[in-house]
């Protein structure tokens, strides 16, 4: 049998790479819904509009061909965008441009559409709540704002990128609230979510933790 697995969390838990470990696991299909908020603020920024633009911004997604590849590749009308979305800038870009909720209506209903046959994994902000409320699976991975900042440094070293940690640490928090302090879908932990606290675990064992979860599901 397969199921839809749900991940939520602040930035920097470890959604995402657990996410895809988890995938190559089961032989499911990840999905990175926050890609699709830095797609749109990408979107945005390059055409100049203002990230609370909300009409134009709307209007901009209709014309505009957004492809979330299986393999976790990213291209905007043809061209190839995965790396350009992953900035600093358009972290908080993509956090802001999220608050909008015609914005959040339209990726929520493609989000939905994608995973509607079963055997994917949505790691974001709101998908226990509100993408997948009846996944059969939900996490919550959380870590401390200092643990997060740590751990983003380090990929992204491994990445050739050189961060302040301070700044980093800063970004952090400050995603944080806005995610949580939004009127629509804020980042909240579901109900019925399983909360895992990453600081002192390894990525092998949150992916080892989760996949026993998943095992009493299927
Ligand atoms: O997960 P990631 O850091 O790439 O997400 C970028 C931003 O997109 C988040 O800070 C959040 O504001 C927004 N987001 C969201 N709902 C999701 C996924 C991401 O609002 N399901």
């Amino acid at each position: 049998m397969r199921i839809n697995i749900a991940i939520d969390g602040p930035s920097a838990a470890g959604k995402s790479t657990v996410s895809d470990h988890l995938a190559q696991l089961l032989g499911y299909v990840h999905l990175d819904t926050g890609a699709m908020y830095r797609l749109v603020a990408y979107m945005a920024l390059k055409d100049g509009l203002g990230l609370d633009d909300e009409e134009a911004i709307v209007t901009l997604m209709k014309k505009s061909k957004m492809e979330f590849k299986d393999n976790g590749e990213i291209y905007l009308n043809g061209i190839e965008v995965s790396d350009k979305i992953r900035t600093n800038e358009i972290s908080m870009a993509a956090s802001t441009v999220s608050k909008n909720p015609r914005v959040r209506e339209a990726l929520v209903a493609l989000q939905k559409d994608i995973a509607k046959d079963k055997g994917y994994i949505l790691d974001g902000r709101d998908i226990g709540t509100v993408v997948l409320k009846d996944a059969e699976v939900k996490i919550y991975l959380t870590a401390s704002a200092e643990d997060r900042a740590k751990r983003r440094m380090i990929q992204n070293a491994a990445k050739g990128l050189k961060d302040d940690y301070e700044k980093l640490l800063k970004e952090i928090k400050d995603r944080d609230y806005q995610d949580m302090h939004r009127s629509v879908s804020p980042l909240k932990k579901a109900d019925d979510a399983i909360e895992i606290d990453t600081s002192d675990l390894s990525q092998d064992e949150v992916v080892e933790a989760i996949y026993k979860i998943v095992k009493t599901k299927i």
